[in-house]
């Protein structure tokens, strides 16, 4: 019933003599949101890295649709469907929402593989990208707003562009590194309600430090620290673990 679309085996990363991420295991489904919490300094962004393909492993397999993309280039993994946000911006402010957002459309044809009966369909790339870009538009819940300058649009609607341009390529997998960060209460309820709808299409891993947010969207969560797993399950077995309480939640 749930798709397996994305599992990690025994993740190691090591920077010098500090594992960053240290044995960790992690499977996502279509359909669900796996949320990864756990303190500052706790592994969560180099394991988003690592699945990214943005870091190379120092060990452990990663599967993608089933296939191995251990060590493949960022471009190749993102290209094999998986897309992720990243926590610096790479919005380009004096370009519209859209214009934005058909860039990172049309960056997947960029990066494809050479193919000469791509030389006889230019215009069939140009509308299939703009198919793309209206459809992340509308997903992202930014249509209204697409012809707005990116400078002059909110610091939420600015996550939601990031949003949209991963959704652009049209990946099966989302990776979102602190997609809440630094937004006000009515902006993390818009989008809460994004990743909400997202998740239907999509399996998603959600690294977030607001708690209301992860406890209201995850279906699995997964506590790291010290780069190692201490516990993995429903909402509501880790509300109730005590040692995620004494090492994380209770702090
Ligand atoms: P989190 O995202 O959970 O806050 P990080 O994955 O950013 O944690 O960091 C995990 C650990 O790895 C930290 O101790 C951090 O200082 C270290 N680290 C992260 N990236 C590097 C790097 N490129 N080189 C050396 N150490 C790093
Ligand atoms: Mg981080």
């Amino acid at each position: 019933m749930s798709e397996l679309l994305l599992s990690a085996q025994n993740l190691v990363k090591r920077f010098g003599g500090l594992a960053a991420v240290n044995g960790v295991s992690v499977d996502l489904h279509r359909g669900r949101i796996h949320a990864v919490i756990g303190p500052n300094g706790a592994g969560k962004s180099t394991l988003t890295n690592l699945l990214s393909g943005d870091l190379p492993t120092t060990s452990g397999q990663i599967r993608l649709n089933g296939q191995d993309i251990t060590g493949l280039s960022p471009e190749r993994i993102s290209r094999q469907g998986l897309g992720r946000s990243y926590q610096k911006t790479n919005i380009f402010l004096p370009f519209t929402v859209r214009e934005n957002v058909r860039l990172a459309a049309q960056s997947r044809e960029r990066h494809a593989p050479f193919n000469p009966l791509h030389w006889f369909s230019a215009a069939t790339h140009m509308a299939e990208a703009n198919r793309r870009c209206e459809r992340a538009l509308e997903l992202a819940g930014l249509t209204a707003r697409a012809g707005s300058v990116a400078a002059a649009t909110s610091h939420g609607e600015q996550r939601q562009l990031e949003i949209a341009m991963t959704l652009a390529t049209e990946p099966t997998v989302l990776l979102l590194d602190e997609p809440l960060a630094g937004m006000g209460a009515a902006e993390a309820e818009t989008m809460v309600a994004l990743l909400h709808r997202l998740k239907a299409e999509h399996a998603i891993m959600l690294v977030e430090h607001d708690m209301d947010a992860v406890f209201a969207l995850a279906d699995v969560l997964t506590v790291m620290v010290n780069g190692q797993v201490i516990a993995s399950g429903t909402p509501e077995q880790i509300r109730n673990d005590e040692g995620v309480q004494a090492a994380y939640l209770g702090e």
